[in-house]
């Protein structure tokens, strides 16, 4: 997948524009709100878990590893996503 690249952007805490490294954060603007505990406040950019997509596997009878390795993330990220679902549905 070519979006996994590093982009360029207007960064949502600075409002500079530059190189956006996470939740179209600049590398210092991420780390400084993953320090202060307001990452939760960006969007998530990186491919990521499609949960609609997981149940619907799921039902099928994948279990969560597989589930992971077709969306290209890690199994725990599924996990934390439904774990997530749960506490601010
Ligand atoms: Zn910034």
């Amino acid at each position: 997948m070519p979006s996994t690249g590093r982009t360029k952007g207007k960064c949502l805490r600075c409002g500079h524009y530059g190189e956006l490294k996470a939740r179209s954060l600049h590398e210092s603007c991420y780390a400084a709100a993953r320090h202060a505990g307001e990452l939760d406040r960006y969007p998530l950019t990186r491919p990521g878990v499609d949960l609609a997509e997981a149940d619907r596997l799921e039902q099928e009878g994948l279990a969560t590893d597989a589930i992971a390795r077709r969306q290209g993330v890690s199994p725990g990220a599924i996990r934390t996503a439904r774990h997530r679902r749960k506490h601010t549905a």
